[in-house]
């Protein structure tokens, strides 16, 4: 059985009041939840103790939105993946495609990234996915197909089981433009296959679709054979919305 994961990805919003209250209301909502499903919330760094905190009972786990490149030294404004560890975040985001294009993310600096946060005991979600251009172009399993291949080039043996892969269209990003659902499973289903080739136990493994998810297309989504959760971005940030999609996986 692979496990279900529903992960907040809150972006860049929040504040100490907002993720206070966020985290207890869907802490609430939770307790009362019992479809197995995993959580992860994963806020701003700079919240992260905080929410860590507010989820100290339970067994939600915090995340970081990125890990740098380095482990530590003169690389002021960075933050790394032993540091997110070292204060009580289970998961880190790689390769998001809003730093993909607008901080200029490459697949080699996201294998590195991917690698560190492996090193540091953290389990990764590694997004990917294609552009409104290439998905026009026809282009989105092959671009996809890449974005794994080097992405998780370095990825050993023994730590394939913490790698989770998140296909975020970069078109439904935020739009409020969902993928179908035949469209996302045709992905993850290549998704699937393309990690099996790379040797990875791909049917043990979890992938979520992420890009527009709300409460109203969630289930649909979920019910696809390959599809095991869902990566939230702007309904994570309504406890009711999110809630309500952690009840649909
Ligand atoms: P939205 O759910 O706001 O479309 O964001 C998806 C996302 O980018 C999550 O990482």
């Amino acid at each position: 059985m692979r496990r279900k994961l529903i992960a907040a990805n809150w972006k860049l919003n929040g504040s100490t009041a907002m993720a206070s209250g966020l985290v207890g209301d869907i802490q609430d909502g939770l307790a009362e939840l019992d479809n197995g499903v995993e959580v992860v919330i994963i806020p701003p760094a700079i919240y992260a103790t905080l929410v860590n905190a507010a989820l100290a009972e339970s067994e939600t786990s915090v995340g970081i939105q990125d890990v740098s490149r380095w482990n530590k030294g003169a690389y002021t404004g960075e933050v790394s993946a032993p540091m997110a560890h070292d204060v009580g975040c289970r998961y880190a985001l790689v390769g998001h495609s809003e730093r993909r294009e607008l901080l200029g993310e490459t697949d080699t600096l996201i294998a590195d990234k991917v690698d560190n946060a492996l090193s540091a005991s953290l389990n990764v979600i590694l997004c990917v996915g294609e552009t409104e251009a290439q998905r026009e172009a026809g282009a989105q399993d092959r671009v996809v197909g890449e974005q794994l291949k080097q992405g998780l080039s370095r990825v050993s043996d023994a730590d394939w089981l913490r790698v989770v892969v998140a296909y975020e269209p970069v078109w439904a990003i935020g739009t409020g433009r969902t993928a179908t659902a035949e469209d996302a499973q045709s992905v993850h289903a290549v998704i699937r296959q393309t990690l099996n080739g790379m040797g990875a136990p791909a049917e043990e493994m979890t992938l979520l679709y992420g890009g527009s998810v709300k409460p109203d297309n969630a289930k649909e989504l979920f019910a696809q054979p390959d599809i095991d959760g869902g990566l939230i971005g702007g309904a994570s940030l309504s406890a009711p919305d999110f809630l309500a999609i952690c009840r649909a996986a």
